[in-house]
């Protein structure tokens, strides 16, 4: 059995492809751009031209199979996308039969941050770990619930979406439709947005260096680590609700470990701090004491080693 997988992260601007060992190292990958206005038969013919492209580029090292991560929703036994906001062109169309047909290799498909959670249990961080939250903070907030050594996908494949629970009732409105989700408050977008709205009311902070566009988590992390109040009351307010969300889920679940990944992470011990600080408050004490929150450690690899450990795990 070849001891290679092929991981193919579908983003909104671009498809990466790469060819992952068994330890999830990304042995070679390549780019190729999703572009706008193209239709879904393209993306697809041109997802085949890259995995081809690759195989040919590495002869030793065969793929025994390919996984796809999706930003979005996909039906399993079919391998249909369902639901893709960033890339609607591709609702509807069977990406991984499409695929599989042209390359004569299992495909399989699945949302990005469940596959991210297989990433972390293979080769990461969950090493080992049979009951684990992986969440990932970036421009959305996303979620993989691990349970009983496996990835709980729920009745439709729809389980995980952790970044649309509830943590304000009628709170402020979400990209959801929904009001006062734990996303509308902690995401790189909700902090961003918090402090712009800060500046914009002539409040006087460091973060005005970097308005309007390059104000991002990096710089409000780092800025507020330097001692910067309305930085450090930006980062925190997100910290108190991450706290708040994943309270919930260690109450409901009792993992052994809460894995952190997405941009927000290269925060690092700073992130940490206030997200185990705030979590406590609002978490059982047992549970508490039962479990570790922790960094995601694939990083910005995550995207392929985690479509690659779909096709590791589904292939086994
Ligand atoms: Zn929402």
């Amino acid at each position: 059995v070849a001891e290679h997988c092929i991981g193919i992260d579908l983003g909104g601007t671009a498809v990466k492809i790469g060819l992952v060992d068994s330890k999830g190292k990304i042995r070679d990958s390549i780019q190729i751009p999703t572009g706008s206005g193209r239709t879904a038969e393209a993306i697809g013919e041109s997802i085949v031209l890259g995995v081809e492209r690759l195989a040919k580029k590495n002869p030793k090292y065969p793929a025994r199979a390919a996984g796809i991560g999706v930003p979005g929703f996909t039906e399993p036994s079919t391998g249909t996308i369902t639901f893709i906001p960033n890339i609607p062109v591709l609702e509807g169309y069977p990406v991984t039969r499409r695929i599989e047909k042209a390359l004569g290799l299992p495909v399989f498909a699945d949302n990005d941050a469940n596959n991210a959670a297989r990433g972390e249990f293979l080769f990461g961080s969950a090493k080992g770990i049979r009951n684990f939250v992986f969440i990932t903070l970036g421009t959305g907030i996303g979620g993989g619930l691990f349970l009983n050594g496996d990835l709980y996908d729920g009745y439709k494949n729809y389980a995980g979406e952790v970044g649309h629970m509830t943590v304000v009732p009628e709170g402020r409105v979400c990209g959801c439709g929904n009001y006062g989700c734990w996303e509308a408050y902690s995401s790189v977008t909700a902090m961003v947005k918090r402090a712009k709205a800060i500046i914009e009311k002539g409040n006087q902070t460091r973060l005005k260096k970097y308005y309007p566009d390059r104000l991002e988590a990096k710089v409000i992390a780092d800025e507020a680590r330097k001692g910067d109040f309305i930085a450090e009351h930006v980062f925190s307010e997100a910290a108190k609700y991450n706290g708040v969300g994943i309270a919930n889920l260690i109450n409901t679940l009792n993992p052994e470990a809460v894995i952190i990944g997405g941009g927000v992470s290269n925060a690092g011990s700073y992130l940490l701090d206030r997200i185990r600080h705030f979590t406590q408050i609002y978490t059982v004490r047992k549970s508490w004491e039962a479990v570790d929150i922790r960094l995601a450690t694939l990083g910005n690899s995550a995207g392929i080693a985690g479509s690659a450990a779909l096709a590791f795990m589904k292939t086994r």
